[in-house]
């Protein structure tokens, strides 16, 4: 389990290796990470085989969900996950190629996702998804079907055994290389959001809500698990 504000790992297995003193195992830093980045990837074994594919995740405390089809192999290969997600901050350049490097915040984590089955729980975290990204929108829709709902299949993972890495700061130049005649410095990258685009069937008057990218994502599902 993860323990605030802990520095230890919760196993040797998530243990950082390199570059380790980037590394923070407490539950605050995972979550901010987690709720800061759009998407996430889960890497399973599927007939023996290693597949990793990205998709969408939200989070309600400790536990982290995802979504897709019913039938979709991601979602109902059982066994053990490991899923990662990252957000890119800025490009790092150095004098040296050896040296260039990027800012960023990721986390890996691994366990066994739980089928989420009960119905009432289910259609909470199809709403906690849609929160996550566009709050308040929920409410403005046509309420899902029965058949909608069992189209969709919903796993939580516990963070129980996750790291979190972190970069931040200018280049690592060597000191004697530091007057070689190359730009240094720190490219900070940002994802924008484009101008909203209707589609034709949109009645007038009414207005897109801001794009979740425009700002950062940096909140948890609002809803709880079970409404
Ligand atoms: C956007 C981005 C780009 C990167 N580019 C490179 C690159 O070009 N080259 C490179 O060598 N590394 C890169 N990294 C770092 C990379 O993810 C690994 O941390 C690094 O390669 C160390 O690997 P290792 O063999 O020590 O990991 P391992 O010894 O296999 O890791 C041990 C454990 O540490 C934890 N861990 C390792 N890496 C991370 C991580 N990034 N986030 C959270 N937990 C982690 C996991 O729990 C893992 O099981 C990048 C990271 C990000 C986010």
């Amino acid at each position: 389990m993860l323990g605030p504000m802990s520095t230890t790992p919760p196993s040797d297995f998530a243990r950082l290796r390199r570059k380790h003193q980037r590394g923070a195992y407490d539950r605050e830093t995972i979550h901010a990470i987690l709720d800061a980045a759009p998407f996430c990837h889960i890497g399973h074994i599927v007939e023996g085989r290693p597949v990793v594919l990205p998709t969408f995740h939200w989070r309600y405390g400790d536990e982290v969900l995802w979504h897709g089809s019913a039938k979709s192999r991601m979602l109902l290969t059982p066994g053990e996950v490991c899923l990662e997600a990252s957000v890119l901050d800025a490009w790092v350049l150095a004098r040296t190629s050896f040296n260039h490097s990027a800012n960023y915040r990721s986390v890996v984590a691994f366990g066994v996702p739980r089928l989420v089955e009960d119905p009432a729980e289910k259609l909470a975290a199809m709403k906690g998804f849609l929160d996550r990204l566009f709050p308040g929108r929920w409410e403005t829709l046509r309420p899902p079907t029965e058949q909608e709902i069992k189209a969709t299949a919903i796993v939580s993972l516990r963070l129980d055994e996750a790291s979190a890495k972190m970069r931040a700061g200018p280049s690592g130049d060597n000191p004697e290389d530091v007057s070689w005649p190359t730009w240094a410095g720190v490219l900070p990258v940002h994802t924008v959001a484009g101008a909203p685009e209707p589609d034709p069937h949109v009645t007038a008057g009414l207005v897109p809500p801001p794009a979740p990218l425009a700002s950062p994502l940096a909140r948890p599902a609002p809803s709880p698990r079970v409404a």
